[in-house]
């Protein structure tokens, strides 16, 4: 008689109860027919395919892309008395003959693979002439030009499903928006497959959302509050970092930092004492993170606007593991969209990745201009549906209070317009304030109807209508980078009076202030 799932969870793997859906996910696969599995991080995606693995007759062969994770997860399992192993181009010519040898003979329970190795004539004929149980296909998120972790080879996984009709698939993801899951469904031949999609919400974590004005005050506040406890500082730039984590030092606050032009030796020195060391703040890029489980994390602050929502969701996701109550805080300024446009714009990527870069950072935008429940947002761009408010959020917590700014918004849009669209915000604000100088006069925009109407305002109550306009997709950024804006769609609905534009009170006019620079 076949060993139960539960017999396996309880004597392999030492676990009294199956979480969330995973026993549902292990009887499909026993069934033997195929799923798609969506859950987060730390959500325990591997005893999907391990237990059923167990359970089936043959060699349950799993593709993974990352030769690191590959390895500990066979020393875990070896460990537990599975017989696992893993084939990748760190084996010597000798180790993989035998890890061929064992396949083979059916003394496999488990074999890791790295897709170009599976892909291989040889390794597939390999694969006909054994006994496999099932094929799971890790970080299917891979195969999706949405992400940044495209592989072009976990494209050709097709074939798994051509030449092995009969055997089950499980595709697995923590990146789990719509258009990637869609594109896993269709590259990956999942059309039959049943989908167990997990909540992405993180309940523990509170999220809050700033402007940013005098980042350093901003951040030693914050910090101020959070004496001794382990956190995360994500900076977009290695010298921000670098800056960063000296002046919090000097503050009396033990921070060190973390990017790709640090020696690995310095890197690895940096994330072993984070991982060991209670009360450490990392200060970091985005090259800080990965595979990184502490699970006492107890903030993640972001100084700059993250690349996309899934890189907001993953580096806010490392606070918190523990369960116990984290913050995700962010302070962000109209600059961080112009230099990200040019990032983007100056990047080798392909115009079309350009594109997908460039709706990614809008709806980060859209996101971070929000008035409504944080949760909701975030939850959404993972295709799910989340009734606020939360009650842990800044907006559900303080609900932020907003204006009708049809008319300024109808402003705005037509200085853009009557300038040409060649300009950045700053240009326009100066029409829009009238602002006298000599280039205003050469350029002759001091005779547009628009030049003074927006005299009432000051440049910082334009800054934050501008803002708003392009996070709600009102105005675009250029795409080269320039901070020209343009006009969109539905844009005109505005000026015809068809569109009510409710902004975030602190663009408001107070008062009919004094015109005044300000950074
Ligand atoms: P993921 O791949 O989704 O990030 P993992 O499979 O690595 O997650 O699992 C995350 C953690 O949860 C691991 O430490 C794992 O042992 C643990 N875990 C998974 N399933 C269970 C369970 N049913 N009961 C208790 N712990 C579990
Ligand atoms: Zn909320």
């Amino acid at each position: 008689m076949l060993p139960s799932p539960h017999d396996i969870l309880h004597s392999v793997f030492g676990y009294t109860q199956f979480r969330g859906q995973q026993q549902a996910i292990v009887e499909q696969l026993i069934d033997g027919g195929d799923a798609l599995v969506l859950m987060p991080t730390g959500g325990g995606k591997s005893l999907c395919y391990q237990i059923p693995a167990l359970v089936r007759q043959g060699t349950g062969i799993v593709v993974s892309p990352l030769i690191a994770l590959m390895q500990d997860q066979v020393d875990a399992l070896r460990e537990a008395g599975v017989a696992a192993a893993y084939l990748n181009s760190s084996l010597g010519a000798e180790e993989q003959r035998e890890v061929e040898r064992r396949l083979l003979a059916g003394e496999l329970n488990l074999l890791y693979v790295a897709p170009e190795r599976l892909l291989t004539p040889r390794f597939l004929s390999l694969l006909e002439r054994t006994e496999v149980a099932l094929f799971a296909i890790d970080e299917a998120h891979c195969v999706s030009q949405w992400g940044h972790d495209f592989r072009p080879e976990y494209r050709e996984l097709m074939v798994l499903h051509q030449r092995f009709a009969q055997v089950p698939r499980i595709a697995l993801t923590a990146t789990a928006d719509e258009r990637t899951r869609d594109e896993i469904v269709e590259r990956l031949a999942l059309q039959q497959a049943r989908q167990f999609v997990s909540s992405f919400d993180r309940p523990n974590i509170r999220y809050q959302v700033g402007l940013r004005h005098n980042a350093r005050r901003q951040l030693l506040d914050f910090l101020e509050r959070r004496r001794g406890e382990t956190g995360i500082v994500y900076a977009l730039s290695r010298r921000k970092v670098d800056e960063t984590a000296a002046w919090l030092t000097e503050a009396g606050i033990e921070a060190l930092p973390y990017h790709a032009g640090l020696d690995s030796a310095t890197r690895n020195a940096h994330q072993r004492r984070f991982l060991r060391e209670d009360g450490l703040v990392m200060v970091a890029t985005v090259a800080f993170g990965m595979g990184i489980d502490k699970p006492d994390v107890r903030f993640v602050a972001h100084l700059d606007l993250p690349r996309s929502m899934e890189g907001y969701y993953q580096e806010t996701g490392r606070a918190g593991r523990d369960s116990l109550p984290a913050d995700a805080w962010m302070i962000y300024g109209l600059s961080d969209v112009v230099t990200m446009s040019q990032m983007i714009a100056q990047s080798e990527s392909a115009d079309e990745r350009k594109r997908i870069e460039r709706l990614k950072l809008e709806s980060l935008l859209a996101y971070a201009e929000a008035t409504q429940c944080r949760r909701e947002l975030l939850l959404a761009a993972f295709g799910e549906t989340f009734h606020g408010p939360c009650g842990r959020c800044d907006n559900c917590i303080e609900p932020p209070k907003t204006w009708d700014a049809t008319v300024p918004a109808q402003k705005a849009l037509s200085a853009v317009y009557r300038s040409g669209q060649r300009f950045g915000s700053g240009h326009v604000i100066d029409i829009l304030r009238g602002d006298d100088s000599t280039r205003m006069t050469d350029l002759g925009h001091d005779r547009l109807s628009t030049f003074g109407i927006g005299a009432d305002m000051d440049e910082k109550q334009w800054r934050s209508v501008f803002r708003q306009l392009l996070a709600m997709g009102l105005l675009e950024a250029d795409a080269e980078g320039y901070g020209t804006l343009r006009l969109t769609k539905t844009s005109r609905d505005v000026l015809v009076g068809n569109r009510e534009v409710r902004l975030r009170e602190d663009a408001r006019p107070v008062r009919a202030s004094r015109k005044r620079r300000d950074s």
